[in-house]
């Protein structure tokens, strides 16, 4: 199995840490990232991104959380392991190029080489072979202020992979650059992944580049917020870390691609609730969801507006009936807001993972009345687990818990399993990454706004 090249648990950086300006720029950050991966860090200025890399890169300390990066936990690392790791493993590459202006160009891509015991001949043509490999061998000779800024990048990423790293880190590679120079640099960056398989590590704010990646992984006030996998590359991880989808939810979206993530929710959790067949009645249900679940309006003003007639605005519907709607209601949001919390690092620990399915189970159970064999219940209990891993998507899952045993599934009727699987996509409505941007990753722009 495919283990990962980075994993970091749970760190926290906190700069000037009980002074005054105390600033938490990492809050209990896990990232996994698998070899020959492309991974960006995108968020606005502050986010924390460049802290997130240099901790990955074992240049910044965090207060707590374990970093591991190539099977090693660099806390426990010594400083001639931290060297070496630096110096061998990993190429960085800055923003403000870092090149020192007093050597040549050529002397600029050896210095990796200094400490090495080979020659100084094949340090040179090392050197020149990287140079030439990227398109400015012609200013070997020449001082980096003499070249322009997309040359003097391509100088610094010449640098980095002077010793064939495995992992490229590069913070806001082209945050000088003019445009075409930036692509110049990107188009590198995205080689080194691809014909390299160097596992990169791109810090931007700029959604122009979202597509060169397998995986966006948005920071916002130092915390990861989402994840956006982009759909075009072909992933590299295994199924077993994928994050869940609300595919069910995105599937929904296709037909309402206007609604924003909180409009589309409030659809789909009414609809669960109650199918009206007047597209009327049905919006307006979808509008006191919304504030229901936002809550702007206590479980009595959510009934008594459901019960007011169509007429003066209401949904029109019996009280009786209203006060169903609201117990159900009231009932998913609770379970469902407990899911996303419970969730909110998965795959975390192992007893989380198993006390998240059985009350899952039970939910999905509560109401049945039909009785489960133990083999019956195994079964449900992983066929739960991997809906959660995105193993399963929700026509799946459902298909599993319809499927006889013999064949491999739970063996439920038909009917249940559509049941099963309706409900399932309701308790975890709020845990699901629902990511309206997947298929939009190539037009970076979209993403921006999000
Ligand atoms: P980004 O790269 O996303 O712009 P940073 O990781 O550089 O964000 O910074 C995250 C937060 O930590 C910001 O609020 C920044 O002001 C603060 N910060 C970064 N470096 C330092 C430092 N050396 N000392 C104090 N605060 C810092
Ligand atoms: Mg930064």
């Amino acid at each position: 199995m495919r283990e990962p090249i980075i994993k970091i648990e749970n760190v926290c950086v906190t700069y000037n840490a009980g002074k005054l300006g105390e600033t938490k720029a990492l809050k209990n950050v896990s990232i996994e990232i698998f070899p020959e991966e492309y991974v960006i860090f995108f968020g606005p200025s502050g986010c924390g991104k460049s802290t997130l890399l240099y901790t990955m890169a074992g240049l910044e300390i965090p207060e707590s959380g374990v970093v591991n990066v190539i099977g090693k936990n660099l806390a426990e690392a010594s400083q001639r392991e931290l060297v070496e790791y630096h110096r061998t493993k990993l190429g960085m590459i800055f923003q403000a190029f870092y090149l020192i202006p007093s050597l040549s160009v050529l002397d600029n891509v050896v210095l990796p080489q200094m400490f090495h015991r080979k020659k100084p001949k094949e340090r040179k043509e090392r050197a020149l072979e990287v140079l030439k490999r990227f398109g400015i061998n012609q200013y070997a000779d020449h001082l980096p202020t003499e070249l322009s800024g997309g040359q003097q990048q391509r100088v610094a990423i010449c640098r980095a992979v002077m010793n064939d790293p495995d992992i490229v880190f590069a913070d806001e590679p082209v945050g000088n650059l003019d445009s075409a120079a930036s692509e110049k640099v990107m188009q590198l960056l995205y080689e080194l992944n691809t014909k390299d398989k160097k596992t990169v590590i791109l810090v931007t704010h700029d959604s122009r580049y979202l597509q060169f990646a397998h995986r966006i992984i948005y920071l916002r006030d130092g915390e990861v917020v989402r994840e956006v996998t982009n759909t075009e590359r072909k992933q590299l991880r295994e199924a077993k870390i994928r994050p869940f989808v609300a595919l069910a939810l995105e599937e929904f979206s296709r037909y309402y691609p206007h609604l924003d993530e909180g409009e589309l929710k409030a659809k789909f959790l009414s609809h669960y609730l109650l199918d009206l067949t007047e597209e009327r009645l049905q919006e307006r249900l979808e509008v006191l969801v919304r504030k229901r679940s936002a809550g702007e309006i206590t479980r009595e003003q959510f009934i008594a507006r459901v019960n007011t007639p169509f007429t003066e605005g209401g949904v029109g519907l019996y009280e009786q009936t209203a006060e169903h709607i609201a117990d159900n209601l009231d009932a998913v949001l609770e379970e469902s807001q407990f899911m996303a919390e419970h969730f909110k690092h998965f795959p975390e620990s192992y007893e989380l993972l198993q006390q998240g399915i059985s009350r899952l189970r039970n939910r999905l159970l509560s109401g049945y009345h039909g009785h489960l064999t133990d083999e019956q219940s195994e079964r449900l209990n992983q066929a739960i687990k991997a809906r959660l891993e995105g193993s399963l998507d929700h026509r799946q899952f459902k298909e599993v818990l319809d499927r006889p045993l013999k064949e491999g599934g739970v063996g439920l009727h038909y009917q249940t399993a559509q049941d099963f699987g309706r409900r399932i996509e309701v308790y975890l409505i709020d845990y699901a990454k629902y990511t309206p941007t997947v298929a939009a990753v190539s037009d970076g722009t979209k993403i921006a706004n999000v």
